[in-house]
């Protein structure tokens, strides 16, 4: 194959390495496919005929890098001091006992290395011993499909045995605007409907929409898990909308905005993107009718008295593993309790971590609390509701839901910086006694403060004397 399209300097680390062994030894998947795309791709990933594990150490050692290496799997990753990572790994053969389950591995040749791999355009492998090197080696007729741009697995079997293949298939005819090829489209569905994700673990689900957020190419990829109704068969609860692109195109517009406005902030933007999946039907669209006024009684923990904060909320789903309904939610109508349901649902197939399962979380919250702000809310009330929120679910909703959007900027840029003129030292020299009133008048003070009705001390002093409160 036409190696003159490596990279200089990647060409000669792959020749000193075909160099320094006397075992068959060849750079394969990825690095391959995309070398033949002229694609950019520096992930190298060697596989040696004999003990990785061994070669890896020796070129640690000549290098002066880092070796990490896994015994158990015959892998090994070398750091270079430059930085630069290369995987190596010993050829095997693999045999699966059950679907999903773990293979059995074998050593083997290289032959047999890229008989277990996902697609024929993957297992392509380039040669780097030196008499050889550059040679492609291609027995799966990968070549061929890469050309035609078809994705095919190896044999029928294939997803049965890995379901995350089914979203690696999806992922890569996206990306490079392939297509499955007719009779794996079949097998997809044939292995979906047998239920073989039911075997795959949260974590490696989790791990293949990760990837697949990462991508370009997100809403077209996503409309197509649609198509294979994936996200169904993952947890039947679990409906993207058909409007996803909207809701995507929203969501990259909040982050755009947040890096412009709220750049001294650390945003998560995966908890973001993960919203846009977890964005059930209706529930960021909620009524434009604002709702009648609450009775929003003055409170300086921003939440209302005997109404849990979103934060604690948040705290007894994940320490109970998010498996019961955070108490304050419930009831508040079908759009809230459904999609709330759901994303529990979800979070606890997926295995999700608490910090961005309580994102996700959050975010249903906040479109229900969102109900009960109006165009006339005070500053104070908005201040109270969203305090509790945490930023990425306030800035996703930011683009979602336009009637309050002013109200949530407000937040974000100005109120949520608002310093309390007065604190609970200023009452006692006053000469006040604390007590549980130093909540209602510092939340009073407070409340003015950011209703712009106040700007001194003095003039707190005078608004809690004039009521007659000390
Ligand atoms: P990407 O550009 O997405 O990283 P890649 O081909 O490098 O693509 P990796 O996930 O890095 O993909 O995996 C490296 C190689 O390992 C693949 O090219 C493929 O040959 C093989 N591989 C990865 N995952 C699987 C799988 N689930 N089943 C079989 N082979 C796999
Ligand atoms: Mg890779």
């Amino acid at each position: 194959m036409n190696d003159s399209k490596i990279p200089p300097q990647i060409r000669d680390l792959l020749q000193e390495i075909g160099k320094e062994v006397h075992q068959p030894i060849y750079v394969v998947g990825g690095f391959v496919r995309d070398l033949l795309l002229r694609r950019e791709n520096l992930d190298l990933d060697i596989v040696i005929e004999g003990d990785a594990i061994a070669f890896a150490q020796y070129l640690t050692d000549k290098w002066d890098g880092r070796l990490q290496s896994h015994r158990k799997f015959g892998t090994a990753t070398v750091t270079r001091p430059d930085g630069f990572k290369i995987d190596f790994v010993s050829a095997r053969s693999e045999t699966y006992e059950h679907p999903a389950a773990l293979p059995l591995v074998r050593w083997g040749t290289i032959e047999d290395d890229l008989h277990r791999r996902d697609f024929s355009m993957n297992a392509l492998a380039m040669d780097l011993n030196p008499d050889s090197f550059g040679a492609l080696v291609d027995c799966t007729d990968g070549l061929k499909d890469l050309r035609a741009g078809n994705i095919r697995v190896l044999h029928n079997q294939s997803f049965i045995h890995d379901p995350t293949r089914i979203f690696r298939a999806i992922r890569y005819e996206q990306r490079y605007g392939f297509q499955i090829v007719e009779n794996d489209q079949t097998l997809i569905r044939e292995a979906i409907r047998q239920g073989v994700l039911e075997f795959v673990s949260g974590q490696r689900i989790r791990n293949e929409i990760d990837c697949i957020l990462a991508e370009e190419t997100v809403p077209r990829t996503v409309q197509r898990l649609r198509e294979f109704d994936l996200f169904r068969a993952i947890q039947p609860k679990w409906s993207v909308p058909v409007d996803f692109t909207t809701r995507w195109n929203a969501a990259r517009k909040a982050i755009d905005w947040a890096s412009k406005y709220l750049s001294e902030d650390k945003i998560n933007i995966d908890a973001m993107l993960w919203m846009t999946l977890l964005t059930h039907p209706s529930s960021t669209s909620p009524s434009r009718q604002p709702l009648p006024q609450h009775n929003l009684s003055p409170n300086p923990s921003p939440t209302r008295r005997g109404e849990k904060s979103y934060k604690e909320r948040g705290e007894t789903l994940q320490g109970e593993g998010g498996r019961e309904s955070p108490p304050s939610l419930v009831g508040k109508g079908a759009r809230g309790l459904g999609s709330l349901h759901a994303t529990e649902a979800v979070s606890n197939r997926l295995e999700l971590k608490n910090q961005l399962r309580s994102k996700l979380i959050a975010k249903e919250s906040l479109c229900e609390t969102l109900d009960k702000l109006n165009p006339d809310s005070k500053p104070s009330e908005v201040y109270m509701l969203l305090k509790p929120y945490p930023l990425e679910a306030l800035v996703f909703t930011l683009m979602q839901v336009d009637w309050q959007t002013e109200n949530i900027k407000n937040y974000l840029i100005k109120l949520r910086h608002v310093q309390p003129l007065i604190s609970g030292d200023d009452l006692i020299q006053l000469g006040l006694k604390p007590g549980r009133c130093f909540t209602d008048l510092l939340w009073k003070a407070f409340s003015a403060q950011l209703d712009v009705k106040v700007f001194t001390k003095q003039e707190i002093y005078q608004l809690l004397r004039i009521k007659d409160e000390i």
